[in-house]
């Protein structure tokens, strides 16, 4: 089965993919991890992605639907997209060429972005991410799984972080309909304690799967 999870920045969808596909043996695709991987090559393409993902613009459809694409077509195991489709453009891109089982909206009010912002920390090798209270790592500042350096991502600034706030209420809000209407889309209260949205999460994909099986 194939996922999508939407969200505001910082509603978890990273952390909560990063998660259930350990336990559902799923691959994770987040565009933004692609994104700065591709950001990080030292080439015309390479800067242009830098500029657009430190700014919180989003990158042109078109570049990004061709780098997914290409992922997709490798990948046998289910999937979670997080952080694609995040425009209506691009959910229509999607469905010619993949099949969407379930979408999962998750919904957090500001207060809880805000928290998020002041105390998620990502490792600068992996990806992973941890936060100073919910997800604390074995050694302060370090990933417990590739010892990388944990750090807070450049584009949280609060200017990029306004943008891609604003950004996900003028476009990507829109695919809440889109999926609602075609009867695949999950909304999960996203405003309560790490570990209860977690459980309610692994209760969900359980049954899910077990019911396909
Ligand atoms: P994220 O980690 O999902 O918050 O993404 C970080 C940044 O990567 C975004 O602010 C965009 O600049 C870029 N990005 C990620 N996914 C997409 C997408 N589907 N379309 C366009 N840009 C994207």
């Amino acid at each position: 089965m194939n996922f999508v999870f939407i969200g505001k920045p910082f509603a978890g969808k990273g952390t909560y993919a990063q998660y259930l596909k350990e336990v559902f043996d799923l691959v994770q695709i987040s565009t933004g991890d692609v994104l700065r991987e591709v950001s990080e090559l030292d080439s015309e393409l390479g800067k242009q992605v830098k500029d657009t993902i430190n700014k919180g613009d989003l990158v042109n459809d078109e570049l990004i639907s061709k780098i997914l694409q290409e992922k997709l077509s490798k990948i046998t195991k289910g999937v979670i997209l997080d952080g694609y489709p995040r425009n209506i453009e691009q959910a229509k891109t999607l469905e010619s060429f993949f099949k969407i089982d379930y979408v999962i909206y998750f919904n957090p009010l500001n207060k809880t972005i805000i928290d998020r912002i002041t105390k998620r920390r990502t490792c600068s090798n992996c990806g992973r991410i941890f936060h100073t209270v919910n997800i604390i790592p074995r050694v302060q500042g370090i990933c417990d799984y590739c010892n990388g350096k944990l750090s807070i991502r450049k584009d949280n600034n609060i200017e990029a972080i306004q943008k891609r706030l604003d950004l996900f209420d003028q476009k990507t809000s829109s695919l809440i309909n889109f999926y609602r209407e075609k009867g695949i889309l999950k909304t999960f209260d996203d405003n309560r304690p790490f570990l209860e949205l977690k459980e309610d999460l692994r209760i969900f994909f359980e049954n899910l799967i077990n019911n396909k099986q």
